[in-house]
């Protein structure tokens, strides 16, 4: 698909988030883009040069639409990428990018701390199914990964901050791994969004935010992005994972999602701050086992994430506390504040226990296995926040 020259390049991603993709109307002056709800679109007289499986007209819902498109732009420009492809759900986007790179035979190199959809891939589906060997790797253990990743290995993905132990990985280091062995790296962006980290300036050739988190910010949308400056891959995944399997992102979804964006810039500045407070508070409240927040100093990430991430550690802080699952439940929902449900990156504080039950938990560092408890900051007050866990903690005993 013919790139749109970005008017904006060079520009803060503040600035970018608000004007990148946007223009006025053409048909009624209307200063906001419209939504576009439609399933097809009037075809040229001429039919020689249709192609049915591209993304390069719009035609039919499942080849794109105008609201994808404006929003590709502006995702593109956040990374300063030279191609976004947005689609339905950040699965979505990690599924076609896996889907369109690999094949039977291939290697894949992956983490121990993953997104869980990443590990039900690797772990029980693309190996099982097409028989691509998968290989699980702690990647803060460098020696580690340079044993795992061998000459023909095709594929090494990576998530920094991981979710949910919010562990730091190197993707420079990674990367220059990958890169001398002949792989290609992938790195999931979600936790740190674009604000904080842009994976493609240390080496990744393909980057996954999910755009349901805090790029729409709002929690009222699902969509995801593949970010790239390979361009001739990203047509390829059109091609097999948009067109030919369907994982287009719907019209309003998008909207919604451009509509989200123009202030995620605004919204992460706060996010890093209150994150950063409230990290602080629990490493210093009693009863609290461990906080894993790279912005803390003595994080065992601190020094690799304040060179990779620019303007701030992100907003998803996980702590423990020396309580059974029952009890740590209970103190979810003693929240006032915080709502107690999974996701992350919505406008309102969540909270979400990772169970000693969970079949990875043995993947995880020691320290998780026991009353884990992933905490994604929203836009409420700090303090307040604060005040919150200090008497959730307390209605518990602890
Ligand atoms: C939520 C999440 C995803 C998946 O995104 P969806 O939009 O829910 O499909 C992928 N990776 C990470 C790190 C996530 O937190």
């Amino acid at each position: 698909m013919a790139k749109k020259e970005n008017k904006f390049k060079g520009y803060d991603i503040a600035t970018q988030a608000v004007h990148t993709g946007t223009d006025y109307d053409m048909a009624t002056g209307a200063v906001r883009r419209p939504l576009y709800m439609a399933n097809s679109y009037k075809l040229p007289d001429d039919l020689s040069q249709v192609n049915y499986s591209s993304t390069d007209l719009l035609m039919y819902a499942r080849n794109g639409n105008p609201n994808q498109h404006w929003l590709e732009e502006k995702i593109a420009a956040m990374h300063e990428a030279d191609d976004a492809i947005v689609l339905a759900s950040g699965v979505a986007a990690l599924h076609a990018l896996f889907w369109t790179l690999l094949k039977s035979g291939d290697r894949v190199v992956y983490p121990n701390v993953s997104y869980m959809a990443v590990y039900r891939m690797f772990h029980e589906l693309f190996n099982q199914k097409f028989g691509v060997e998968t290989v699980i790797v702690d990647m803060t253990d460098l020696e580690a990964v340079k044993k795992a990743i061998v000459p023909g290995t095709r594929l090494v993905h990576i998530e920094t901050p991981g979710n949910p132990t919010v562990g730091i990985t190197d993707i420079e280091a990674i990367a220059a791994i990958a890169h001398q062995n002949g792989a290609i790296l992938s790195v999931d962006n979600t936790f740190a969004s674009p604000f904080n980290q842009k994976p493609l300036e240390f080496g990744a050739d393909f980057v996954v935010e999910s755009l349901t988190k805090f790029i729409n910010g709002h929690g009222d949308a699902q969509g995801g992005a593949i970010l790239s400056n390979d361009l001739e891959t990203m047509d390829r995944i059109r091609y097999e994972a948009q067109v030919n399997v369907g994982s287009v992102i719907s019209p309003f979804n998008a909207w919604q999602i451009f509509r989200g964006s123009a202030t995620f810039p605004l919204r992460m500045q706060r996010i890093n701050e209150s994150s950063q407070k409230i990290a602080e508070w629990l490493a210093q409240r009693e009863n609290v086992t461990f906080v894993a927040y790279p912005g803390l100093p003595d994080d065992p990430g601190h020094e690799v994430a304040k060179k990779q991430m620019k303007n701030g550690f992100g907003g998803v802080i996980s702590f423990g506390v020396n309580a059974d699952d029952k009890t740590v439940e209970h103190l979810c929902a003693a929240l006032r504040i915080v709502t107690f449900a999974v996701s992350l990156g919505h406008d309102e504080s969540l909270i979400f226990p990772q169970p000693s039950y969970d079949e990875r938990i043995n993947l995880y560092p020691e320290k998780f296995r026991r009353g884990f408890i992933r905490f994604s900051v929203g836009l409420e007050d700090a303090a307040e926040l604060i005040e919150d866990l200090d008497q959730a903690l307390h209605s518990v005993g602890l």
